[in-house]
C-alpha cells in the first residue's frame, strides 16, 4: 500500500519509521532542504515525566507512554537521552497546591516515582535555586534530548527499511476522487497514495484543507529563548520548572545534553499567517531574563551564545488531533502537535498505527520480515576515551584532523554527516554539531563549506546555510 508522510518533523519522522515496520511504500514529502526543520528544531528539548497534561486527553495518555519509550528509541536508532529528572518548584503554599494537583494528574497518567520534595531536599539537589523556595515536585524520569537527533535517527532507519524522502518538495495539493485520496500533488511533481499522513505540524490546517478532510485552525505561539555557554553547566543538573499557569509550563532552566544552558521559552500567541516568524525581540528576552532570575538569582546572563525561537502548533481544541477524515477516506490527521508532542511522538506514531490505521480505518496490518531497526549514529571521536581515539589516530592520522574546535568535530564527521544526506550548513551543524559552539562558526563555518563544496563537488558559492536563498558565499574579494 502506498502512504504519503507530509512533513519530516519528528512525528512524520517517526510515523514514517512505523510504517516501513508494516511493510508500507513510504514516501515522506519535506518542503524544507533538510528533515527536522519545523517545530522540531526549536523547543526545549525536553522529554516530560507526563504529569502536567489533564487525563483523558490524548497529550496525557501518549505523553507518559512517550516517555518511556525513548528508552527503545534511544537504544534501536543510536539517540542520546539523558534521564537528568526535573523539578517544578513553589515558592508558597498555594503553589503547593498545584504541585498536589500535578503529583495527583501524573500518578493518573502512569507516571512513576513523582515525589513532593521540602526545601532542604530541593536545594540540596540544585543549591543555585532561589533560596526562598518551599517544595518541588521531582519527576526522576525526565530528560532531555536534541529532538532534531530522533527525527533524523527515525528517518535514516525509515530509509534503511525502504522509504523515499523527498526533500525541498512542497505540497501544493491533493487529489481526491469518489471520496478516497489518490494523489499528493507537490510544486515539483506528483506522488500516488493510498493513504496520507498529514504530519506538517504549522500548516497541518492547510493541508488538511487541500483534501476537503475536517479543518482545525492552527496558529503559531512563539517560544523565545537565551542559551548559554557550557562553561556554566554546572549551574544546574535538573530540568526546572516554576509553577505552571493555564497557558504554559512557564520559563525554565533546561541544562542541554552538551552542556549548555537553555532559558525559556515565552508564550505569545501570533495570527496564522505569522508562521514564519521566527525573530527574537527585547521585550520577550528580558520577559525570559525577569523570570528566571526568580528562579535562580544567579544564572549569569553574560555567558549567552545565542537566542533563538520556535513556534507551537496551537489549536482552540488544544488536544493533539490525530484522527481519520470522515470526509476523504484514506486522509489521516497528525496535527496540532503542540508541547509534550516531542516526548510523546514514540507513542503517536504506534497510535497512529494501531488506533487510526488499523481499527479505525479497518487496513490489515502485515509485519516487514526483514525490518531492521536498528540504526546507528555517527561517531563523535571526542566522546570516545581518550585512548580509544589516540589509537585510532595511531592507524588512521587522518581521524584527528579537527574541524570545529570548540565541539571537537572531526573532519571524517562531517564528510560522514554529508554522506548521510546533509548539504548545508545547517545539515552539518544538527548532525555533528559543528559551528554549534562557543565561536559560533566563525572559526569553522569555511573549512565547512569548503568540505561541503569538495564532497558534493560544486563550487563553494552554491553552498547554503538552510533552505532558501541562503547563500553564504558571495563570491571572491580578489582572484
Ligand atoms: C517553544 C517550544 C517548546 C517546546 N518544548 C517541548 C518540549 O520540551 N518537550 C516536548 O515534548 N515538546 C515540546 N514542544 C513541542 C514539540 O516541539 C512539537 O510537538 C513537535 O516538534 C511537533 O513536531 P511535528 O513533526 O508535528 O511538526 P514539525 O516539526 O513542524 O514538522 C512538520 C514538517 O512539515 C513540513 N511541512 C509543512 N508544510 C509542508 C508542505 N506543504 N509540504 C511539505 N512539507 C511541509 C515542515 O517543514 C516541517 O518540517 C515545544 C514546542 C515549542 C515551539
Amino acid at each position: 500500500m502506498k502512504a504519503v508522510v507530509i512533513g519530516a518533523g519528528i512525528v512524520g519522522s517517526l510515523v514514517s519509521r512505523e510504517l516501513t515496520r508494516y511493510g508500507f511504500d513510504v514516501s515522506i514529502i519535506e518542503k524544507e532542504a533538510d528533515v527536522a526543520w519545523g517545530v522540531t528544531k526549536a523547543n526545549s528539548g525536553i522529554v516530560h515525566a507526563g504529569y502536567d497534561d489533564e487525563p483523558g486527553t490524548l497529550r496525557a495518555a501518549l505523553c507518559a507512554k512517550g516517555n518511556a519509550m525513548y528508552e527503545e528509541i534511544s537504544k534501536e536508532l543510536d539517540v542520546k537521552v539523558k534521564r537528568t529528572g526535573s523539578l517544578v518548584v513553589a515558592f508558597n503554599n498555594e503553589e503547593l497546591e498545584t504541585l498536589k494537583e500535578l503529583l495527583k494528574r501524573g500518578e493518573i497518567n502512569g507516571v512513576p516515582d513523582l515525589k513532593i520534595l521540602d526545601r532542604d531536599e530541593v536545594l540540596s539537589m540544585e543549591p543555585h535555586l532561589n533560596p526562598e523556595v518551599k517544595y518541588a515536585l521531582y519527576a526522576p524520569t525526565a530528560g532531555v534530548i536534541f529532538p532534531w537527533d530522533a527525527a533524523i535517527a527515525a528517518v535514516e532507519n525509515a530509509l534503511d527499511n525502504g522509504a523515499k524522502l523527498f526533500l525541498n518538495e512542497k505540497v501544493v495539493d491533493i487529489e481526491v476522487k469518489d471520496g478516497k485520496v489518490r494523489k499528493v500533488i507537490t510544486d515539483k511533481g506528483e506522488h500516488k497514495a493510498d493513504l496520507v499522513i498529514n504530519a506538517a505540524g504549522l500548516y497541518g490546517d492547510e493541508i488538511s484543507k487541500m483534501a476537503g478532510a475536517e479543518y482545525v485552525p492552527i496558529h503559531p505561539r512563539k517560544g523565545e529563548y537565551i542559551l548559554l555557554d557550557s562553561n556554566v553547566s554546572k549551574m544546574v543538573k535538573r530540568v526546572i520548572f516554576p509553577t505552571p499557569t493555564e497557558k504554559s509550563k512557564g520559563i525554565l532552566v533546561v541544562p542541554t545534553l552538551t552542556g549548555e544552558i537553555l532559558l525559556g521559552p515565552t508564550a505569545q500567541d501570533l495570527p496564522p499567517e505569522m508562521k514564519d516568524d521566527l525573530s527574537t525581540t527585547a521585550e520577550g528576552l528580558n520577559f525570559v531574563k525577569e523570570k528566571v532570575v526568580k528562579l535562580m538569582p544567579d544564572i549569569p546572563f553574560n555567558m549567552a551564545l545565542k537566542t533563538f525561537a520556535g513556534l507551537r502548533p496551537e489549536s482552540p481544541q488544544k488536544d493533539f488531533f490525530i484522527k481519520k477524515s470522515n470526509k476523504v477516506w484514506g486522509f489521516v490527521n497528525v496535527i496540532a502537535i503542540r508541547s509534550p508532542g516531542l516526548t510523546a511522538a514514540p507513542a503517536i506514531a504506534k497510535y497512529v498505527i494501531e488506533k487510526v490505521i488499523e481499527e479505525d480505518l479497518g487496513i490489515t496490518l502485515e509485519k516487514n520480515e526483514s525490518f531492521n531497526p536498528v540504526r546507528k549514529g555517527i561517531t563523535h571521536f571526542a566522546d570516545l576515551p581518550e585512548e580509544e581515539w589516540n589509537e585510532i589516530i595511531k592507524k588512521d592520522p587522518e581521524a584527528g584532523k579537527i574541524i570545529c574546535f570548540c565541539n571537537k568535530v572531526t573532519e571524517r564527521e562531517v564528510i560522514e554527516a554529508i554522506k548521510r544526506g546533509a548539504k548545508t550548513l545547517d545539515g552539518i551543524k544538527f548532525r555533528t554539531r559543528a559551528m554549534a559552539g562557543r565561536c559560533q562558526a566563525n572559526f569553522c563555518a569555511t573549512k565547512v563549506i569548503k568540505l561541503l563544496a569538495r564532497e558534493l563537488g560544486v563550487d563553494m558559492s552554491e553552498i547554503m546555510l538552510k533552505s532558501g536563498n541562503t547563500w553564504v558565499v558571495d563570491g571572491k574579494v580578489r582572484e
